[in-house]
């Protein structure tokens, strides 16, 4: 039997004193070895790996209904495989490195290094729609870099939440790495404590408030945020191959994820023939909407509502509406079919806001400068996806756009590349976790500098009182600069 480490809903004193002990913890540690570091790790891949079946069970409990296969793939096996792969390059991410001295101090044997030293303790809040990936993705990189966690899963994951705070105890000690669990409130409370950096990941409205929340203990934040992610289809496009990647990428979650397509920009002449083969494809893979296992639900009704006030407010101001499947009338789920909006006119929230739901719009564009523009205008994306055998082409949308990640002819597939690092600009958020440059960002990029077996200022003259000679010497090397 064990026991959580902080109580269901722990007030503001409760989660602030055990931060206290937590870090208390740390500076007793000292340096952090790479072999503890990886047990850590380790130990976060037996704790996802031993309780799968348990994991399925509550976020499907969570969401209302999600498929084993989706929650193995996303919440399980995604978040082993950044750890595993934190495991294999901690050892060479923490060597301290040689930089280079500071003449003439280094002719005298004076060196310089960089090192990266664990912050200390590190608060990650999650978001409901990756409930286990959102805590263990980043949690990678948190404990490679030897700090400890305090960890909050979002409120609208109240099953997955509880068997966490449960279920970690067993696998660490409630000073490495803790639980606390709870509604908006303690959401408000945890964000709010002077961790040593905070890990957000939810919404741009939302980071607005934790950015000024972190400004009174200056705790240094990572934000990973949404937004609308821009598909752009080139006229050099194969369109069976784009229909089918953006299919394979849209079938996960139920729409849910943060780097969804969510708009589909399309060559004009094309757009009739991209819904035709969409909607044939897709109704191979979801022949039925109520009850079929392999759909998400939308998470809750108020999402729910969500998605059906903008779908209603984008046919009411004339966008054409293609419902790819039909809800069953007398099924109380909330699984719901595909809508393809297309062409939502500016004002509607389809078309400005992030869908984040089985919803997608189609615009048609003419000349591709229109689609740069209207990209660009916006805020910046969290991904950004081109379909397009035209390298000129290629070249030229990765060159005028800029979004926290892109893939070519693909989408969503960057988030699983464990080497390179994944996060937001702009409104889609700052800083990032994966690979060596999320390890470095939950380090302290330390400087360290050795002196040398000899100091030449005085012999050079450097010391005060200062000579004409040496201000001579000093004005001819600015003015050689
Ligand atoms: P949200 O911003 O509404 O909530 C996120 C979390 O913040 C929730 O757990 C909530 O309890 C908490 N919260 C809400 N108000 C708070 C406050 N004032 N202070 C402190 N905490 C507060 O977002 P959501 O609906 O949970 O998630 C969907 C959003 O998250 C989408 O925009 C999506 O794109 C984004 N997202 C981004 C990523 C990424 O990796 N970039 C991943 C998943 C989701």
């Amino acid at each position: 039997m064990t026991t959580r480490a902080l109580p269901a809903a722990p007030n503001a004193d409760q989660i602030a004193a055990h931060l206290q002990r937590q870090r208390a913890a740390f500076m007793a540690e000292g340096p952090v070895s790479a072999a503890l570091r990886k047990d850590r790790l380790r130990r976060c891949v037996e704790l996802l790996k031993h309780n799968s079946d348990r994991i399925c069970e509550v976020i499907s409990d969570d969401f209302g209904a999600r498929h084993p296969v989706s929650t193995l793939m996303m919440d399980v096996q995604a978040p082993i495989e950044a750890l595993k792969y934190a495991i294999k390059h901690v050892d060479q991410w923490m060597r301290p490195q040689r930089r280079a001295g500071l003449f003439p101090f280094n002719l005298f044997g004076a060196r310089a290094e960089l090192r990266y030293q664990p912050k200390g303790v590190v608060g990650i809040a999650g978001t409901w729609n990756g409930p286990l990936f959102m805590i263990f993705a980043p949690l990678a990189g948190v404990f490679a870099a030897g700090n400890r966690v305090m960890a909050k899963p979002s409120d609208l994951s109240p099953h997955t939440s509880e068997w966490l705070a449960e279920a970690v105890p067993q696998y660490f000690d409630p000073l490495e790495f803790s639980v606390v669990t709870g509604g908006l409130d303690v959401a408000q409370t945890f964000t709010r404590q002077a961790f040593d950096h905070l890990v957000f990941t939810g919404s741009t409205g939302v980071a607005r408030q934790i950015m000024r929340d972190a400004a009174d203990h200056l705790v240094p934040l990572t934000l990973e945020l949404g937004g609308k992610s821009p598909t752009i289809v080139g006229r050099s496009a194969d369109l069976d191959l784009t229909v089918e990647k953006i299919a394979m990428g849209r079938v996960q979650n139920g729409g849910q994820i943060c780097v969804m397509p969510d708009t589909v920009y399309l060559p004009r002449e094309r757009v009739d023939e991209f819904v035709d083969k969409f909607r044939a494809l897709w109704l191979t893979l979801f022949p039925s909407v109520s009850g079929n296992p392999d759909i998400t639900s939308v998470a809750n009704d108020r999402h729910l509502q969500r998605l059906d006030a903008k779908i209603a407010e984008a046919r009411a101001a004339g966008a054409r509406i293609e419902t790819l499947g039909q809800v069953d009338p007398s099924a109380t789920d909330r699984r719901r079919p595909l809508h393809l909006v297309l062409n939502p006119p500016e004002q509607t929230g389809i078309a400005r806001e992030e869908i984040f739901g089985p919803a997608m719009a189609l615009v048609a564009y003419d000349d591709l400068s229109e689609v740069l523009d209207k990209v660009n205008a916006g805020e910046r994306p969290l991904a950004l996806y081109y379909f397009g055998r035209d390298r000129a082409e290629q070249e030229h949308v990765l060159g005028h756009t800029l979004s926290g990640g892109v893939c070519v002819n693909d989408v969503m597939l960057h988030v699983g590349l464990n080497d390179v690092p994944f996060g937001g600009v702009g409104a889609s958020g700052m800083g990032v976790y994966n690979g060596p440059e999320g390890f470095a960002q939950f380090s302290h990029l330390r400087g360290v500098y050795h002196a040398g077996w000899w100091d030449p200022r005085r012999k050079l003259g450097l010391l005060p009182p200062y000579s004409n000679k040496l201000l001579k010497m000093m004005q001819a090397t600015v003015r050689r600069a």
